[in-house]
Protein backbone atom coordinates (compact mmCIF):
# COMPACT_ATOMS: atom_id res chain seq x y z
CA UNK A 1 0.00 0.00 0.00
CA UNK A 2 1.69 3.37 -0.96
CA UNK A 3 0.62 4.87 2.51
CA UNK A 4 2.75 2.47 4.14
CA UNK A 5 5.27 2.77 1.78
CA UNK A 6 5.01 6.89 2.52
CA UNK A 7 5.34 6.25 6.65
CA UNK A 8 8.10 3.69 6.18
CA UNK A 9 10.58 5.99 3.64
CA UNK A 10 9.69 8.63 6.27
CA UNK A 11 11.24 6.78 8.96
CA UNK A 12 14.61 6.62 6.59
CA UNK A 13 14.93 10.15 6.35
CA UNK A 14 14.28 10.55 9.95
CA UNK A 15 16.80 7.78 11.43
CA UNK A 16 19.22 9.37 8.48
CA UNK A 17 19.00 12.94 10.04
CA UNK A 18 17.43 14.32 6.80
CA UNK A 19 14.81 15.47 9.25
CA UNK A 20 14.26 16.76 12.43
CA UNK A 21 10.89 15.14 14.75
CA UNK A 22 8.53 18.03 13.10
CA UNK A 23 10.49 18.61 9.80
CA UNK A 24 9.99 17.95 6.47
CA UNK A 25 7.50 16.56 4.57
CA UNK A 26 6.55 13.87 1.19
CA UNK A 27 4.10 13.57 -0.92
CA UNK A 28 3.16 11.28 -3.87
CA UNK A 29 0.57 11.78 -7.17
CA UNK A 30 -1.86 8.86 -7.15
CA UNK A 31 -4.25 8.17 -9.60
CA UNK A 32 -7.01 10.54 -7.66
CA UNK A 33 -5.05 12.58 -5.29
CA UNK A 34 -2.07 13.86 -3.87
CA UNK A 35 -0.83 11.90 -0.62
CA UNK A 36 1.04 14.45 1.90
CA UNK A 37 2.06 13.78 5.01
CA UNK A 38 0.55 16.32 7.33
CA UNK A 39 1.64 19.20 9.10
CA UNK A 40 2.37 19.66 13.15
CA UNK A 41 3.08 15.98 13.52
CA UNK A 42 5.69 13.73 14.48
CA UNK A 43 6.60 12.34 11.52
CA UNK A 44 8.86 9.13 12.52
CA UNK A 45 5.52 7.94 14.30
CA UNK A 46 2.82 8.42 11.54
CA UNK A 47 0.21 5.75 10.48
CA UNK A 48 -1.40 5.77 7.12
CA UNK A 49 -4.08 6.85 8.16
CA UNK A 50 -2.54 10.11 9.52
CA UNK A 51 -2.01 11.15 5.63
CA UNK A 52 -3.86 13.69 3.95
CA UNK A 53 -5.06 13.36 0.05
CA UNK A 54 -5.59 16.71 -1.85
CA UNK A 55 -6.47 17.43 -5.10
CA UNK A 56 -4.03 20.15 -7.14
CA UNK A 57 -5.43 23.27 -5.87
CA UNK A 58 -4.61 22.18 -2.30
CA UNK A 59 -8.15 20.98 -1.31
CA UNK A 60 -8.26 18.23 0.95
CA UNK A 61 -10.10 15.30 -1.05
CA UNK A 62 -9.42 12.33 1.68
CA UNK A 63 -8.21 12.33 5.64
CA UNK A 64 -8.84 14.11 8.95
CA UNK A 65 -5.58 16.14 9.53
CA UNK A 66 -4.24 19.40 8.25
CA UNK A 67 -1.97 18.85 4.86
CA UNK A 68 2.12 19.92 5.39
CA UNK A 69 2.42 24.05 5.33
CA UNK A 70 4.09 23.17 2.20
CA UNK A 71 1.34 21.80 0.34
CA UNK A 72 1.63 24.74 -2.02
CA UNK A 73 5.46 23.12 -2.79
CA UNK A 74 4.71 19.78 -3.91
CA UNK A 75 1.34 20.69 -5.71
CA UNK A 76 3.15 22.97 -7.83
CA UNK A 77 6.09 20.81 -8.90
CA UNK A 78 3.22 17.91 -9.91
CA UNK A 79 1.70 20.72 -11.91
CA UNK A 80 4.86 21.85 -13.51
CA UNK A 81 6.39 18.05 -13.46
CA UNK A 82 3.82 15.17 -15.25
CA UNK A 83 6.68 12.93 -15.22
CA UNK A 84 7.23 13.51 -11.66
CA UNK A 85 5.23 11.25 -9.10
CA UNK A 86 6.50 11.60 -6.06
CA UNK A 87 8.15 14.76 -3.92
CA UNK A 88 10.58 14.90 -1.13
CA UNK A 89 11.64 17.97 1.12
CA UNK A 90 13.99 17.46 3.90
CA UNK A 91 15.79 19.91 5.75
CA UNK A 92 19.31 17.81 5.69
CA UNK A 93 21.80 20.18 6.78
CA UNK A 94 25.36 19.69 4.57
CA UNK A 95 23.56 20.05 1.71
CA UNK A 96 21.55 23.38 3.04
CA UNK A 97 24.72 25.16 3.77
CA UNK A 98 27.31 24.06 1.24
CA UNK A 99 24.74 24.98 -2.03
CA UNK A 100 26.58 26.69 -5.03
CA UNK A 101 29.47 24.59 -3.29
CA UNK A 102 28.09 21.42 -3.94
CA UNK A 103 30.22 19.02 -6.33
CA UNK A 104 28.51 16.64 -8.36
CA UNK A 105 31.93 15.33 -10.24
CA UNK A 106 33.01 13.98 -6.78
CA UNK A 107 31.18 11.01 -6.97
CA UNK A 108 31.34 9.77 -10.42
CA UNK A 109 27.90 7.54 -10.47
CA UNK A 110 26.00 10.67 -8.50
CA UNK A 111 25.37 11.73 -11.12
CA UNK A 112 23.39 9.39 -13.28
CA UNK A 113 21.33 9.35 -9.95
CA UNK A 114 20.45 12.66 -10.01
CA UNK A 115 19.86 12.62 -13.63
CA UNK A 116 20.48 16.55 -14.26
CA UNK A 117 21.89 19.34 -11.86
CA UNK A 118 21.32 20.62 -8.27
CA UNK A 119 19.24 23.68 -9.07
CA UNK A 120 19.96 26.50 -5.77
CA UNK A 121 16.81 28.23 -4.85
CA UNK A 122 17.38 31.51 -2.88
CA UNK A 123 16.23 32.24 0.39
CA UNK A 124 11.98 32.67 0.30
CA UNK A 125 9.44 32.27 3.27
CA UNK A 126 8.89 28.75 3.68
CA UNK A 127 5.00 27.64 3.07
CA UNK A 128 4.54 30.67 0.28
CA UNK A 129 3.49 30.07 -3.22
CA UNK A 130 6.35 32.77 -4.05
CA UNK A 131 8.63 29.77 -2.49
CA UNK A 132 6.33 27.18 -4.13
CA UNK A 133 6.37 28.84 -7.53
CA UNK A 134 10.53 29.01 -7.06
CA UNK A 135 11.20 25.51 -6.60
CA UNK A 136 9.01 24.79 -9.18
CA UNK A 137 10.81 26.69 -11.72
CA UNK A 138 13.96 25.68 -10.20
CA UNK A 139 12.65 22.17 -11.17
CA UNK A 140 11.75 22.66 -14.65
CA UNK A 141 15.30 20.47 -15.58
CA UNK A 142 16.66 19.46 -12.74
CA UNK A 143 15.47 16.82 -10.12
CA UNK A 144 17.21 17.97 -6.81
CA UNK A 145 17.04 21.45 -5.32
CA UNK A 146 19.01 23.16 -2.53
CA UNK A 147 16.87 25.74 -0.76
CA UNK A 148 18.91 28.15 0.62
CA UNK A 149 18.44 28.08 4.53
CA UNK A 150 15.96 26.17 4.35
CA UNK A 151 16.35 22.68 2.68
CA UNK A 152 16.41 20.11 0.17
CA UNK A 153 13.61 18.62 -2.50
CA UNK A 154 13.57 15.84 -4.45
CA UNK A 155 11.53 14.52 -7.12
CA UNK A 156 11.32 11.19 -8.60
CA UNK A 157 8.86 9.13 -11.14
CA UNK A 158 8.00 7.54 -7.77
CA UNK A 159 8.96 7.46 -4.00
CA UNK A 160 12.48 5.25 -3.72
CA UNK A 161 13.89 7.35 -6.64
CA UNK A 162 13.16 10.82 -4.81
CA UNK A 163 14.57 9.30 -1.49
CA UNK A 164 17.46 7.74 -3.14
CA UNK A 165 18.51 11.48 -4.98
CA UNK A 166 18.09 13.09 -1.39
CA UNK A 167 20.75 10.52 -0.12
CA UNK A 168 22.72 11.08 -2.96
CA UNK A 169 22.49 14.88 -2.55
CA UNK A 170 23.60 14.67 0.95
CA UNK A 171 26.69 12.02 -0.09
CA UNK A 172 27.90 14.85 -2.50
CA UNK A 173 27.55 17.31 1.14
CA UNK A 174 29.36 14.94 3.12
CA UNK A 175 32.16 14.70 0.10
CA UNK A 176 32.73 17.49 -0.91
CA UNK A 177 32.87 18.83 2.69
CA UNK A 178 35.75 16.08 3.04
CA UNK A 179 37.50 18.14 0.22
CA UNK A 180 37.40 21.19 1.36
CA UNK A 181 38.59 19.66 4.92
CA UNK A 182 41.81 18.01 2.78
CA UNK A 183 42.62 21.32 1.39
CA UNK A 184 41.67 19.70 -2.13
CA UNK A 185 42.06 21.79 -5.53
ZN1 LIG B 1 10.99 22.97 5.05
Amino acid sequence: MIEEEVVEYYKFLYLRGHVSLLSGNISVRTDDCILITPTSAPKPLLTPRDLVCIDLRGNVVRGERRPSSEWRMHVAIYRARPDVNAVVHTHAVLPTILAERLKPGLLAESESYLGGGIAVVPPIKPGTWELAEAVAAALARDNVAVLKKHGVVAVGPALAEAVNRAEVLNDIALATLAEIWSGGP
